[in-house]
């Protein structure tokens, strides 16, 4: 029997790659709802290798089979485009990868890729552990990274403990991120990255993006950002300098609630003091083909493409929901059960000023309803009960179609009480630090109309003036008897 030799699979190779650049470029030149709907699928490959089908594919299968032994080898060097084996690689990643890279640099001039992972807590962990490895010329050094404390609870725990506590990685926290002072003060020869979340969940901090990317370069270290809030339909953080982006897509991407998925997204030529110049120049392509590979966080095709199927309609769900949120705002700021209101959309938070020169609705100037950039601020807020902890729970447990789940990014409007659930485990102290006192709920709105999610908080808060709630709930649901609700 006659093999092929490697070479002739490395030229088809080639070929394709050439084939498969050309049309990520073309799909540069549309505008940002055109690449969340088409990604990097197209036409060709429908009729040429998936039987027409108009939605990318999901193989439902561990591994790749090939021809012969040379196409083995070509593709297991890395010399063809394969997925090998499904930890590493598979059809529905790759197009879900390759939308987020286009829309996360939209129109920013940088070249950027993508890896996804199956969460978002994946996604930062890949991030943050490729850039603190041991440096070889002085094994014994410290490593630390320096990043704000308002971050998402997942987030603090794993910076808290499991680096910090359990690896001997410090943490260097900043408490004011608007103090370049601060960051300052925390960098030295041992620092690897900075890191920060904006606007952060649930707190709504935010940091002046340029500032902080500026410097993280001038000490030849990476930004890294955590943009999950913002969603690249209100802020791209590559185009203000950041090098690493890191997506809970869960949330806003994955609206419909299916499934955890994460990605990283990376500028070509990261900055960075290590010595590693595969992980500087393609940083997302390196974490794919090596410490991604061997340490398996990846994504499953399933989740992959029920997740690119969400992200298809994210430009105008931000916008519809930003809108929402801002009206709920609006009404509870001012009110007499509300102490505060924190929602970067609004005129008297401490940073709305500052956040007015980051998130737009992006190509809302080539929108006929617009025709000029608008600000949006994304659906998360959150807001301050007068009374105490007991008062919030009353309030929050008389929610009558806003779910109490620790959850948000979702087309239904969900809330939950932070310091019970999603910054529970970081203590009063970690609390204090990251802006979360006891009497904080945190409302995510979602797709309903705004009148129905503010009557449902509206006669939420009359608990406060004495007024009882009864809600009942079934013995049986429509779909047959829950025997759950009959103990
Ligand atoms: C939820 C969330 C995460 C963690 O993402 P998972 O997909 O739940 O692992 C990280 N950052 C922010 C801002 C989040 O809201």
């Amino acid at each position: 029997m006659e093999t092929k030799g490697t070479q002739f699979y490395i030229q088809a190779g080639k070929r394709a790659m050439d084939w498969h650049k050309a049309n990520i470029e073309k799909m540069k030149q549309c505008r940002f709802d055109t690449i969340a709907v088409h990604g990097i699928y197209s036409m060709q490959e429908a009729l040429d290798f998936n039987q027409g089908s108009i939605i990318e594919p999901i193989y439902m299968s561990t591994s790749q089979a090939y021809r012969d032994s040379d196409e083995m080898e070509a593709a297991l060097s890395y010399n063809i485009p394969t997925w090998c084996y499904s930890r590493i690689a598979n059809p529905s990643m790759y197009y879900y990868e390759g939308v987020l890279a286009l829309l996360e640099s939209y129109k920013s001039g940088v070249d950027a890729s993508c890896i996804g992972t199956a969460s978002g807590m994946a996604a930062i962990q890949s991030a943050a552990d490729a850039l603190l490895t041991v440096d070889p010329k002085n094994p014994d050094a410290k490593l630390n990274f320096v990043g704000t404390c308002q971050v998402y609870g997942g987030t603090f725990q794993q910076f808290a403990v499991r680096k910090d506590q359990e690896r001997n990685i410090e943490w260097r926290k900043v408490i004011d991120p608007n103090s370049i002072e601060e960051w300052a003060s925390k960098i030295d020869k041992n620092t690897r990255f900075l890191y920060g979340e904006i606007p952060s969940n649930p707190s709504q901090s935010f940091f002046d993006l340029k500032l902080i990317a500026d410097l993280a370069h001038s000490h030849n270290i990476p930004l890294i950002v955590d943009s999950t809030v913002a969603t690249p339909a209100l802020m791209r953080p590559l185009e203000y300098g950041a090098d690493i982006v890191v997506q809970s897509v869960t949330k806003s991407l994955y609206t419909s609630g299916f499934g955890i998925a994460g990605a990283i997204i990376a500028k070509k030529n990261i900055t960075s003091s290590i010595d590693n110049d595969m992980m500087k120049a393609d940083f997302c392509g390196y974490l794919k083909l090596l410490p991604n590979r061997d340490n398996g966080p990846n994504i499953s095709p399933m989740n992959a493409i029920m997740a690119l199927n969400d992200i298809r309609t994210i430009r105008t769900r931000m916008d519809l929901v930003s809108r929402t949120t801002m009206k709920v705002a609006e009404f509870l700021n001012g009110h007499k059960h509300i102490e505060g209101v924190d929602y970067l959309g609004l005129e008297n938070h401490p940073l709305h000023d500052l956040a007015k020169q980051y998130m737009f609705l992006v190509d809302s100037e080539f929108d006929e309803l617009y025709g000029k950039k608008v600000n949006r601020y994304g659906h998360l807020m959150s807001f301050r009960i007068n009374g105490d902890a007991i008062a919030t729970r009353n309030v929050f447990d008389a929610f009558q179609r806003i779910y109490r789940a620790t959850d948000l990014g979702r087309i239904k409007s969900v809330a939950t009480i932070p310091a019970i659930s999603t910054h529970q485990q970081q203590g009063e102290e970690g609390r204090k630090l990251a802006g979360i006192p006891a009497n904080l709920i945190r409302l995510c709105c979602g797709a309903e109309h705004p009148d129905d999610i503010i009557a449902d908080i509206d006669q939420a808060l009359d608990v406060l003036d004495g007024k009882k709630h009864f809600i009942s709930f079934p013995e049986y649901s429509a779909g047959g008897a829950s025997s759950a609700s009959l103990k």
